[in-house]
């Protein structure tokens, strides 16, 4: 049965996205309400159109870079296009969303006093120059390349989350996601999984940018959601910043092998220009996620990125089945 002692109005912006998809559904599971906030910048309707019956489940078509008067007792602040190619399509926009919004929403946590949490990045750590990451390292990032909107944006939206918590006593929550993948990735984002993904189902050649001998550390999104579900939960006196991630490294190169493997595709690899920027290394130590969170992750990559390619796969049939006619 509902506790309604325990159950509470949360705002989650970014909802429609893929992580904040998955977290509306997990918290609506938990019997909370929530406010599922998003502009559709890169967000689907498709993400969330199972949850639209549930009457605890309301959509807000808004832009964070502007005000918002709700109430609420916690924000989940995810609004940000995540993928290279969408967050440098309109780079200024991308640092207004993070740096504006945020402002934004830590107006609305101070004014209602609620909980806020910040969807940060292992981006904050640039091409780190310590490997692997734990949270004490302050980065290694280049202020004025292509993904200086994210990176930077990121970073001032953190300074931003500590300085409201300083001076106005928001109890603050900031999570540092590495790599994350899973059912209702966008299809055309540009992130290595779904581009592998799609292109291997389709047949089409998997293009490795660089020599593929760069490594990332990849975090099926359930896992993700269950660490940053904890995170909000945990005593006020724990702000983070938080690694929450994967620990196990791959090259981009396996990364190809293993998808091509597990689709049974036809497809070559091929190897294309490198982007700018583009970081050699990144893994995240989990000491303090494990110490204060209990949290670590259970999927293997092989158990996620079948479940992955599943799903892939029924976004693919209808495209097949056009050309074909
Ligand atoms: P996503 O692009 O699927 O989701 C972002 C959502 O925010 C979309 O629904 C988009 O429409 C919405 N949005 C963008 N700008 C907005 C604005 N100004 N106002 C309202 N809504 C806006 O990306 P995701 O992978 O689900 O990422 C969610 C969050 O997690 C982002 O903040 C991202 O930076 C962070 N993150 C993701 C990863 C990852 O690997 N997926 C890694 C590190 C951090
Ligand atoms: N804000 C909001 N909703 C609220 C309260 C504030 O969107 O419920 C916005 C407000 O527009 C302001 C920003 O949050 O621009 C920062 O608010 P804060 O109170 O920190 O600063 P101030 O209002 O003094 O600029
Ligand atoms: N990448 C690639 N081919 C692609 C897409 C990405 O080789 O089709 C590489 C990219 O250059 C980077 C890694 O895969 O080294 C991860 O890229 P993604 O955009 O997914 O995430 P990020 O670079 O932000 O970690």
């Amino acid at each position: 049965m509902k506790n309604y002692d325990l159950t509470k109005r949360i705002l989650v912006t970014g909802g429609a996205g893929f992580i904040g998809s998955h977290l509306c559904e997990r918290l609506l599971e938990q019997g909370h309400e929530i406010i599922c906030l998003d502009n559709f910048y890169t967000g689907r309707r498709a993400n969330i159109a199972h949850l639209i019956s549930n009457p605890l489940f309301e959509v807000l078509r808004h832009d964070i870079c502007f005000p918002l008067y709700v109430e609420v007792d916690e924000i989940y602040n995810l609004a940000c296009p995540a993928s290279p190619v969408h967050y440098q399509f309109d780079p200024v926009q991308t640092t207004k969303t993070s740096v504006h919004g945020a402002i934004n929403m830590l107006g609305l946590a101070k004014r209602v006093k609620a909980k806020i949490l910040q969807a940060s990045t292992s981006e904050v750590y640039g091409d780190p120059a310590v490997h692997p990451q734990d949270e004490s390292y302050w980065g290694n990032v280049n202020p004025i390349g292509l993904r200086s909107c994210y990176d930077e944006g990121k970073r001032c939206a953190e300074t931003l989350f500590f300085d409201y918590h300083r001076q106005n006593n928001v109890k603050i929550k900031v999570a540092r996601i590495f790599n994350t993948y899973g059912p209702r990735m966008h299809p055309n984002d540009g992130r290595v999984i779904s581009n592998f993904t799609m292109q291997a189902l389709k047949s089409e050649d998997i293009t490795i940018y660089g020599d593929g001998t760069q490594t990332r550390s990849f975090c099926y999104v359930d896992d993700l959601v269950d660490g940053l579900i904890r995170l909000m939960q945990s005593p006020d006196d724990f702000t983070g910043p938080v690694n929450l991630g994967n620990p196990s490294e791959v090259s981009i190169l396996e990364l190809a092998e293993k998808i091509i493997e597990l689709t049974n595709s036809k497809s070559q690899i091929v190897f294309a220009f490198l982007p700018e920027d583009d970081q050699r290394r990144r893994q995240p130590l989990l000491e303090m996620a494990k110490i204060q969170l209990d949290w670590k992750p259970s999927t293997e990559l092989n158990e996620g990125l079948i479940r992955t390619i599943d799903y892939f796969r029924k976004i693919v049939k209808p495209y097949e089945q056009a050309v074909v006619v």
